[in-house]
């Protein structure tokens, strides 16, 4: 994910800058959130299959916790580094602030292709995970969650070894867990009908009416799959693309139709990995093309849903002039030289923790339920959700249009006064 070419952290950093600038912060203060609090980094021996023993490494990053614990998923992604999972979790701090939600930042990962290794295999990768760096987490320090790679029944894993390393039973120590487990109900579709709460704010902004709009999509996983669905369902809008990594051929592809896809076939035929079965795509008369193809379509909306630094100069360049907005599903997907082109071009953004607050919000409400031992109905979830990303979308779009400042400079703002003002009150700086 890091390359030689984009460095989310650099990103990340810069971007911050900028707001921090805006917002005239003191050095000290620009000096505690440049960076984070706490970083480890550690071996997990795990014995394989094959009675060999391999050794990877774990990340935990913990950025701010000035508003709460520190709160944020873990990755399993072959090219995991440092530099990621800094970015994300001070994306994560910023993320929980303009929510309002009172969790801080973290985010861990694991350097591994999760689709390499048996079930077995994971399950032991997950706990050593946990045995790794347990003391430094739990319910009032640091709440991991999943990401790229991790399912649900991995955090079952997980919470199950913290419980059995301090002896009791302790569900708020994860989130995104199976419901059953300790998991809400609602936390699968809880990001991608997030993403879907925030166009819907947008559109009233913009005057667009949702069911006469189309959308692509970049990404075919978790966050990907109920932005799709929701379009259609929640929205009433078309999407004509959507677009997927394959893990077998490792190319990415575009599946389309010029009246739509449905997004629960597309799910029905895609795996836990986020790859669309190509033969029954193709059956079921899908168009199938290379995976840069949902960026150029002519849709209202672009909602790149998959990973960091899609969205550069030079793809910026093809997204078609009917594109009216950008709903970052995903952690960092545009870079700041593609940032400049969106802005130039007057294209609406949801800038990323913004709009893909949904997943950190409902699990913030499985931790308030954790906590209390009670367990709210479905409804009751996605009810409060969309209050919550509605609340956060207003708050942004008020900032932005009080400063005449760009979405992404806006939210960035909102968050930022946030965490200032919790470090302030605790006497921080
Ligand atoms: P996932 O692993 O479930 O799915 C990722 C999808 O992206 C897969 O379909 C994969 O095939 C696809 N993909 C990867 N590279 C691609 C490429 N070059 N072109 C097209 N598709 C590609 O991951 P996810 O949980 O859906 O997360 C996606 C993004 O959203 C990440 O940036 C993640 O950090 C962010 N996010 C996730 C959540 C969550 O609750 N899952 C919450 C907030 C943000």
């Amino acid at each position: 994910m890091t390359s030689k070419s984009f460095n989310p952290f650099e990103v990340a950093q810069q971007q911050f800058d900028q707001a921090a600038d805006q917002l005239k912060l003191d050095d000290h203060v620009r000096a505690i959130l440049r960076w984070p609090m706490r970083e480890f980094r550690f071996q997990i021996p795990v014995r394989m299959d094959d009675g060999s023993i391999k050794i990877f490494f774990g990340y935990r990053v913990q950025h701010n916790d000035a508003r709460g614990p520190a709160k944020g998923g873990i990755r399993f992604h072959p090219n995991e580094t440092l530099d990621t999972v800094r970015a994300l979790a001070m994306w994560m701090t910023w993320k929980c602030a303009v929510a309002d939600i009172p969790l801080g930042g973290g985010k861990g990962g694991v350097v591994v292709d999760s689709a390499t290794l048996s079930v077995g295999e994971k399950e032991r990768l997950c706990r050593g995970f946990i045995d790794g760096i347990w003391k430094n987490l739990g319910p009032r320090i640091d709440v991991p969650a999943p990401d790229v790679g991790t399912t649900p029944q991995m955090m079952g894993w997980m919470m199950d070894e913290y419980s059995k390393l301090t002896g009791q039973y302790v569900p708020g120590v994860i989130t995104g867990k199976p419901v059953g487990s300790g998991g809400s109900l609602g936390r699968t579709e809880a990001t991608g009908f997030g993403v879907i709460f925030t166009i819907r704010e947008a559109m009233r902004h913009l005057k667009l009416e949702a069911a006469r709009c189309t959308a692509a999509v970049q990404g075919f996983g978790n966050v990907g799959q109920y932005a799709a669905i929701g379009f259609s369902e929640l929205l009433g809008g078309r999407v004509l693309a959507v677009s997927c990594y394959d893990r077998h051929d490792k190319t990415a592809y575009t599946f389309g139709r010029p009246d739509g896809v449905d997004g629960r076939f597309l799910q029905s035929i895609t795996d836990q990995y986020g790859t669309i079965d190509k033969a029954k795509a193709q059956a079921a008369g899908y168009v199938i093309e290379g995976g840069d193809a949902w960026l150029s379509k002519d849709v209202d909306v672009l909602i790149p849903a998959a990973l960091e630094g899609q969205l550069t100069a030079e793809t910026a360049d093809r997204i078609s002039p009917q594109v009216k907005m950008v709903a970052e599903g995903a952690n960092g997907p545009t870079t700041p030289e593609a940032d400049a082109v969106l802005k130039q071009r007057g294209i609406f953004l949801i800038p990323d923790f913004l709009c893909n607050a949904g997943g950190v919000t409902v699990s913030y409400f499985e931790s308030v339920q954790n906590d209390a031992n009670y367990y709210w109905e479905h409804e009751a979830v996605l009810r409060r959700l969309d209050q919550k990303m509605g609340a956060a979308f207003q708050g942004v779009l008020k900032m932005a249009l009080a400063h005449d400042v760009y979405m992404r400079d806006a939210a960035y703002m909102v968050a930022i006064d946030h965490v200032v003002k919790a470090m302030e009150l605790r006497g921080w700086v």
